[in-house]
């Protein structure tokens, strides 16, 4: 809770390397943060209700925050005797953030206004045979041309975030030998990008992003626990602790391709047999469904060349997989419904382990696993949550769609800029 007149940040060791243009002091932005929570904005009396600041720092801020565009009036409300209060509401033109995800199939890229809604979004295939730089290079420019076609002031875009597939490195803005983003090694994404379009960087991993996007829309509660499960080219875990996202000591808390879930299933490169990340891969349930026999899940003419393992391929034989199982294969559903009970079994350690009350699915593949997944992750974890008989544990699919890590890399930009909870670790310019 802030004290007036001599609050500062309470984490500001946490906030290293950040320059991100701040909104004010710390007071300022505990008080937008409480007319962002609020559905249907706040008078002056109720921020100071809300936040413990006095009526007066609150009728400043407020004055300051009506001057620099990002509150606005959103009307009168009769409380009691007395005349009407004004309420005060976020200016969803007030600030603009861009998102970029870099995955290894598609880079998506979003603008998203102060109160976390998409104003503009493009799609690019990260073309193969690319190197970093020149794709960077791409990226820089569409960043440019987006802003541009969306007709938001330039001068109100606070920054731009990345999501991407990790590990990231901190300190440096980069990615340490990411298996999905192979070529990456070390490349300096933040620098180079902040170089390149003058804005400030913000680099997470993308399921960090998408935890942050959950929290910043609101579908995650302030105080709520909650896992994102992504699943994509590979899986991984974003974990939102009390309203707090949780990245670990390095940025890199999450990583739960080598839970194992049972004894069999193909050996993984860590040594052991059954891991999450192996069994739950596209690849691997392409390659079951070849060897039984269901199909054809022949791709499109001319798709990734020859080469079985092309993520594109591979990509399209698993939407056809999923579409024979929605037609009635029995073979096929049999297969996606094993794939949603060995995920089931990591993601019950998962919760055990942290104790959430929420659990959210996404990412790319996911509008096709959903049907599955939601029929048979909830049945699994009534019987493998040890909770059960304390809590309710939700299961749902993220409500932000396939671009939730894009809408998760702008978010990012917000929190850092506008929250009291950010921690952001990596900024630059
Ligand atoms: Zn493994």
């Amino acid at each position: 809770m802030p004290v007036n007149a001599t609050a500062a940040p309470p984490r500001a060791s946490a906030r290293r390397g950040s320059n991100l243009p701040r909104v004010g002091d710390y007071n300022q932005v505990v008080v937008l943060e409480a007319i962002r929570r609020s559905t249907d904005g706040l008078s002056r009396v109720e921020v100071a209700a809300a936040t413990g600041l006095s009526p007066q720092a609150v009728s400043n801020i407020c004055r300051r925050l009506l001057q620099t565009g990002l509150v606005e009036e959103a009307g009168k409300k009769v409380a009691g005797p007395g005349k009407p209060r004004t309420l005060l509401r976020l200016a969803p033109n007030g600030r603009f953030a861009v998102g970029v995800h870099l995955d290894p199939a598609l880079t998506t890229f979003v603008v998203l206004d102060l109160v976390g809604r998409p104003v503009a979004r493009s799609v690019r295939p990260l073309r193969p045979g690319l190197g970093p730089e020149q794709v960077l290079r791409e990226v820089a420019e569409e960043v440019a041309a987006l802003i541009t076609s969306s007709g938001v002031d330039p001068e109100r875009v606070v920054g731009l975030g990345v999501a991407a597939p990790g590990p990231v490195d901190t300190a440096t803005g980069s990615l340490v030998r990411p298996p999905n983003l192979l070529g990456w090694d070390r490349v300096a994404i933040r620098d180079v990008l902040g170089e390149a379009t003058g804005l400030s960087v913000l680099l997470d991993k993308d399921v960090v992003a998408a935890a942050v996007a959950e929290l910043w829309t609101g579908a995650v509660g302030g105080t709520d626990s909650a896992v994102f499960f992504y699943i994509g080219t590979g899986v991984g875990a974003g974990l939102v602790l009390r309203g707090e996202v949780h990245r670990g000591t390095s940025g890199n808390a999450g990583e739960m391709g080598h839970l194992v879930t049972g004894p069999d299933g193909p050996p993984c490169a860590c040594g052991q047999r059954g891991c999450v990340g192996e069994v739950c891969s596209p690849r691997t349930v392409v390659e079951t469904a070849h060897l039984r026999g269901i199909g054809p899940l022949d791709p499109p003419e001319g798709l990734g060349g020859d080469d079985p393992d092309h993520r594109d391929v591979v990509g399209a034989r698993f939407r056809r997989l999923c579409a024979l199982a929605e037609d009635g294969h029995p073979g096929a559903q049999e297969l996606l419904d094993d794939m949603a009970r060995r995920f089931a079994k990591s993601a019950g350690d998962v919760v055990n382990l942290l104790d959430v009350d929420q659990v959210v699915f996404g990412g790319p593949l996911w509008e096709h696993l959903a049907p599955t997944f939601l029929r048979i992750v909830p049945e699994v974890l009534r019987g493998s949550v040890v909770t059960a008989p304390l809590h309710a544990t939700t299961v749902r699919g993220t409500s932000l769609g396939a671009d939730v890590a894009a809408l998760g890399a702008a978010s990012l930009v917000l929190d850092e800029a506008f929250s009291p909870r950010s921690a952001t670790l990596l900024v630059a310019h």
